[in-house]
């Protein structure tokens, strides 16, 4: 019984304590007297709670609050000193590392390009190093490794930490949270990167955070991360937001990774963009001339198409229009569907919103029910680092959900 009572004991003071970080985390400065307001926790439960971050060094004092009559409390926000995480993207032709503090301040980053063809155990080991190097920078700093996320482009069971497939990378059922585990010695998370970006913008979304979204992100291939109420949603087996095989256009569509035609990815991707340009350039110009903007759009990619649409040329102009509508309609299905607060365009769709959001979102609010049509489409406040601030969120979240041990 003794032991029962103990873990009980445990887990309201988990709930207590998780309840103020929480409210520090999204609201902070408060003081003492305002967590307690706003909690509904009594304030001797509240200052029981803050006297343990303190000692954890998750919470500090910054200064005097405004005083009301009585003793002047002191105002309360999450110290850099709680201790480091570090976030992981392994992506085609690259890996990109962050170390943060607790306040997911970025204390160092490396990206690095890797082959588009790397031996598979290379890359993997290349990405371990490199989260190694972040530990060792964080423990440098006197700041205790919380753990490590990493976010990939593939199937991920979730459950397990094990990225079950990958076409993109070439990899398969590489239990990642195993060993990484075995290697650092600490908790490792490990999720799609579009569903890492997702929580990463839900998560640092502080006050203004919408508790129903959808991150749609494209490089390779098209997916998307969806959070409802406050939660990411996963699906039956962990794999739903492949979004990009959703079919678009129903007969004789292009043919698709996945073996199918016509599905939403094979339209909007950088290297779908670049394709239908070469296609009408081939139909509309002279070979000689053709060849000649075909290689500079190769060198250049969708920069170079925004940029050619942008000095006034037609045929780019007409593809990117395309990919709009195309964005557009997509976006539409998911708000009927889902009925989120805002949409959130990340990766290469953060290059491409720069030019086209306001006709993505004209196409988009054509087709979405009248009654959603309010939903925000908006960029990414991360841009490329989505995906690994997102894999340091799940750290934290899982820190802030249980922090008293
Ligand atoms: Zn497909």
């Amino acid at each position: 019984m003794r032991s029962r009572s103990t873990a009980d004991h445990t887990l309201v003071r988990n709930l207590n304590t998780s309840l103020v970080l929480e409210h520090l985390r999204t609201q902070a400065p408060l003081s003492r007297a305002d967590i307690s307001a706003r909690t509904g926790l009594n304030p001797s439960t509240v200052s029981n709670a803050v006297r343990y971050l303190i000692a954890r060094h998750m919470v500090r004092e910054v200064g005097p609050a405004t005083s009301h009559g009585g003793r002047p409390g002191r105002l309360l926000e999450l110290s850099p000193e709680g201790g480091c995480v570090v976030g992981a993207e392994i992506g085609v032709g690259f890996v990109n590392v962050v170390v943060t503090n607790f306040r997911a301040e970025r204390l160092w980053q490396r990206r690095v390009h890797v082959s588009d063809q790397p031996q598979h155990a290379d890359l993997s080991r290349r990405a371990a190093d490199l989260v190694d190097e972040a530990l060792q920078i964080g423990l440098s700093q006197g700041l205790q490794p919380l753990g490590v996320g990493l976010g990939v482009p593939g199937l991920v069971d979730v459950a397990h930490g094990e990225l079950v497939m990958s076409p993109n990378l070439g990899l398969a059922n590489v239990p990642f949270r195993d060993l990484w585990t075995a290697r650092f010695r600490r908790p490792v998370f490990v999720d799609n990167e579009a569903n890492a970006a997702a929580w990463g913008e839900y998560f640092f979304g502080g006050a203004n955070a919408a508790r129903s979204l959808v991150f749609l992100s494209t490089g390779i291939g098209l997916g998307c991360g969806i959070i409802l109420n406050g939660e990411l949603f996963h699906g039956h087996n962990g794999f739903a937001g492949e979004v990009g095989h959703i079919t678009m256009v129903a007969h004789g569509g292009a043919l698709c990774g996945c073996g199918k035609r016509g599905c939403w990815e094979t339209l909007v991707t950088p290297r779908a963009i670049i394709q239908q340009v070469k296609q009408r350039i081939e139909r509309e110009v002279t070979a000689s001339t053709a060849a000649q903007i075909v290689t500079f759009l190769e060198e250049a990619g969708v920069d170079g198409v925004i940029e050619t649409a942008r000095q006034g040329d037609t045929v780019c102009a007409a593809v990117l229009e395309r990919v709009a509508f195309w964005l557009g309609l997509g976006i539409a299905n998911l708000v009927n569907t889902f009925n989120p607060e805002r949409v959130v365009l990340g990766g290469a769709l953060a290059t491409l919103g720069a030019y086209l959001l306001p006709a993505i979102v004209r196409a988009a609010r054509e087709h979405m029910l009248p009654p959603l049509r309010d939903t925000q489409v908006v960029m990414s406040t991360h841009g490329a680092d989505a995906a690994v601030m997102g894999a340091v969120a799940m750290v934290l979240a899982d820190v802030l959900h249980a922090p008293v041990q």
